[in-house]
């Protein structure tokens, strides 16, 4: 049984100055979630290393670098799941957090609910001991600076979505060598969100979804299409009645671009560790280890490989 981290950055038009970063940042983090599963990890704990490595890191829309809604304020969503049990935990809409996907285990692990949302999510950060981070940490001055270019938009139309706004999400799924299935998803959302908008990335079946019966799937892209449709359960719908992971991938993103003009990315593994990696939109950083090798790609199409030292 070989285990796999596949990992993403987000599906959007990625400008040129921050795509080596961006490159950069998904592979540090797949070899951060694979150092874990090496030492036997499970792949709960690979998927929420995998994440917080990208939620640390200012160029991902998640955690620090997250964008700001119309108040000029961050507001965080993150989903994990585990494949094992069926267990989740999300949080919405939640601030001030420095790593809100252990936010989501922590709902998961020491509550009773699914998800917790605002103020009742940061009270029960508060309640476990997670450090309130003030908001200007967590914002970068080019956040604030694209924020005030960008404020008067409109979101919401498909077209300047994908040119206008970062949607810089960030992802990962596993296998570990039991054959176990994880996935997690965090984000500051779109720019210039409405106060209390809830998008895909915290919603179960839709910007993620493990089950070890078929597999992992993280997802990237427009929240309102990916809600839509429930892109990570309708992917896993395909691979149970036996389409290959590309497969999966690729007929259900064509499907949301049909009927719901949504564009985006996955990232997908199975418990027996196939993976693909997918995306309609221009670009999405998306990185993979798999036994020695690491691979990973931008544009549409690329797979470039490097062997682990
Ligand atoms: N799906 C995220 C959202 O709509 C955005 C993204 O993938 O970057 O909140």
């Amino acid at each position: 049984m070989s285990a796999v981290i596949v990992v993403h950055g987000g599906a959007w038009a990625i400008p040129n100055d921050l795509a080596e970063a961006s490159v950069d940042g998904v592979k540090a983090s797949a070899r951060e979630g694979f150092a874990v599963l090496q030492k036997n990890g499970t792949a709960l704990d690979a998927v929420e290393s995998a994440v917080r490595a990208l939620e640390d890191n200012t160029v991902f829309n998640a955690g620090h670098g997250a964008t700001l809604n119309t108040d000029g304020e961050v507001e965080m969503d993150a989903l994990i799941m585990d494949g094992k049990t069926l267990a989740c935990g999300a949080v919405s809409s939640v601030k001030n957090i420095a790593n809100p996907v252990s936010l989501a285990r922590a709902v998961m692990e020491k509550t009773a609910h699914v998800m917790l949302t605002d103020s009742g999510a940061n009270q029960f950060a508060q309640t476990i001991g997670v450090v309130a981070v003030p908001t200007d940490k967590l914002v970068t001055s080019y956040e604030m600076k694209e924020w005030e270019k960008h404020k008067n938009y409109v979101t919401g139309v498909m077209e300047d979505f994908n040119t206008l706004w970062p949607h810089d999400t960030v992802g990962a799924v596993a296998v570990d060598y039991a054959g176990n299935v994880a996935c997690a998803t965090s984000t500051g959302g779109i720019r210039n969100k409405m106060v209390g908008r809830v998008g895909d990335s915290s919603t179960v079946g839709c910007g993620g979804y493990a089950d070890n019966f078929s597999g992992a799937v993280s997802c990237t892209g427009h929240g309102e299409s990916i809600l839509k449709v429930t892109l990570a359960r309708l992917i896993l719908s395909h691979v149970e009645q036996g389409k290959s992971v590309e497969e999966a991938s690729r007929i259900s993103l064509q499907y949301m671009g049909e009927r719901v003009r949504g564009a985006g990315g996955v990232i997908i593994v199975t418990p027996m560790a196939q993976w693909a990696s997918t995306f309609t939109t221009e670009r999405m950083a998306w990185a993979a280890v798999e036994e020695d090798v690491l691979y990973y790609g931008l544009e549409p199409h690329e797979k470039q490989r490097e062997h682990l030292s």
